[in-house]
């Protein structure tokens, strides 16, 4: 790889050595007080005051957007090379247009006044402002990565809801969030166009499609549990969300609501405001009345994000009723891929902010990944050495998503061709598009590790037998995405 700050970052986060032994046990557990870091050490928010930055609207309106506000935030503090590394990523790598929230942006070096080399090595930078020299040289994408790799779309029951497995759907309510991360599973759709990335568009109207999401649920009585998601809710005005999730409750076949927000963590201070606990504590109220489970899912990847402000959120959820608050965070190279930093982070939300840890997912097959994605063994070493130390309710499940599969515990690979990276799964439904499928249950599905992680023999094999160049897969996936699109405006 080009620069030493990326091979200091690999071997720091090897999974076999980030372990140490200073107290007997391989990890270290001591209880750590959450801090909010202190954002005026960034030039560009020295006078800013306490009331403007627990305020939503401030947050909102001080977002970093681009390359020219993050020069102005940090004053001249960081080197020009990062700011055309940045650049550079933007215009020849990034699926996901840039958007940091003050609050996210405050939690990268978190106690020092930020340097062009902590900058690089920071753990939430890398994912949230991700740079082109973080990227794989080699393969920055895998042969088989696609612009919506777990299929969503195509299992539409009606537009943004997927119906994927039996007794569940995933609602996406919008396509737009107050954060974006590099690595976004759903960069086919979320956030704005990037230069290498043409993002599909709803075509219905938002009422319309929330009208036909409802339609669908209320005449599919096997579906029980739906996942309000986007994009992200915070991002859906209070009284419409409101409106959507008193009618859901409505419908007698639902029994788990869970509310998909990022912003928990990346923008707390929405989840602070009055109308916005006002809101979730009437629906709480309607579904404790009709005995229903509305829970919120939140998306936190390292320890440094579980500030006071985090906690404080939470708790305002839980006083509106919301009945538990599960974490599903992404196993990102670079970011948290070591126990110790995936330990660090469950006893943070745990003890401080009483965030259950429930899923960790490997990172989706999607176009440049691979600097950040995990090898399945890599992902079944990570569960071997987190048991243990967190009670068994919050011991989280490292998964991987399988394409047309869904969500498999790492172990319960089928089998697996380490030396080329091949990991064979098997399922026990059919997804909607499956309904006259008689091999559906019997076949095996794929998934890939990422090449740089095999062995040469492995590695060879992908060159002589990858097919797919870079200039392939884009031609590849923009036909793709105008196949979807004129679908989508067919209908
Ligand atoms: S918050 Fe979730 S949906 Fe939004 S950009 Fe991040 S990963 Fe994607």
């Amino acid at each position: 790889m080009p620069r030493t700050h990326h091979a200091a970052r690999e071997a720091a986060m090897s999974i076999e050595t980030a372990i140490g032994l200073e107290t007997g046990q391989p990890y270290p557990y001591q209880q750590a007080a959450l801090v909010e870091p202190d954002w005026a050490r960034f030039p560009g928010w020295k006078d800013v005051t306490s009331a403007e930055w627990e305020s939503a609207q401030w947050q909102r309106a001080h977002c970093v957007k681009s390359v020219k506000q993050l020069r102005e935030l940090f004053g001249g503090l960081i080197d020009e090379s990062f700011y055309a590394d940045l650049e550079r990523d933007q215009a020849e790598r990034a699926t996901m247009s840039m958007l940091v929230p003050p609050q996210m942006m405050n939690t990268m070096v978190p106690h020092a006044v930020p340097t062009t080399d902590a900058l690089l090595a920071d753990p939430v930078r890398h994912y949230m402002l991700p740079v082109f020299s973080d990227r794989r040289t080699d393969w920055s994408s895998h042969p088989h990565a696609t612009r919506d790799s777990l299929h969503e779309h195509d299992m539409w029951a009606a537009e943004g809801l997927t119906h994927r497995y039996p007794t569940k759907v995933l609602a996406e309510l919008l396509p737009t969030c107050p954060q974006y991360c590099g690595h976004c599973t759903r960069m086919d759709l979320v956030g704005n166009s990037t230069p290498q990335i043409e993002k599909l568009k709803f075509v219905a109207k938002p009422t319309d499609r929330l009208d036909a999401m409802l339609d669908y649920l209320r005449r599919t009585p096997q579906v029980r549990d739906v996942v309000v998601s986007g994009g992200d809710v915070a991002n859906m005005p209070i009284a419409r969300l409101e409106d959507f999730l008193t009618r859901l409750l409505e419908i007698e076949n639902i029994r788990d609501i869970r509310l998909a927000t990022k912003a928990l963590m990346g923008l707390p201070q929405h989840w602070l405001q009055d109308e916005v606990r006002d809101g979730i504590a009437r629906v709480a109220a309607i579904a404790r009345s009709r005995g229903v489970s509305l829970a919120i899912h939140t998306h936190v990847n390292h320890a440094n994000s579980v500030t006071p402000l985090v906690a404080d959120a939470t708790r305002a959820m839980f006083e509106a009723g919301v009945r538990d608050v599960r974490n599903q965070g992404v196993l990102l190279n670079g970011v948290n891929a070591d126990p110790n930093a995936l330990l660090d982070l469950c006893f943070r939300l745990l003890d401080g902010a009483g965030i259950m840890p429930y899923y960790f997912y490997m990172c989706d097959m999607i176009p440049f990944s691979e600097h950040w994605r995990i090898s399945v063994a890599d992902a079944q070493r990570l569960q071997h050495h987190i048991m243990g130390y967190l009670p068994g309710f919050a011991t989280p499940r490292i998964v991987c998503d399988v394409p047309f599969v869904g969500k498999r515990w790492v172990h319960q690979v089928s089998s697996y061709d380490v030396e080329r990276g091949i990991s064979y799964w098997t399922k026990n439904y059919r997804t909607s598009i499956e309904s006259t499928d008689a091999e559906a249950l019997t076949r095996t599905y794929e998934y890939y590790d990422p090449i740089h992680t095999l062995p040469e023999t492995g590695q060879a094999w992908w060159r002589e037998h990858g097919g797919l160049d870079e200039v392939h897969l884009k031609a590849a996936e923009m036909a793709e995405a105008s196949r979807r699109t004129a679908m989508l405006q067919a209908h």
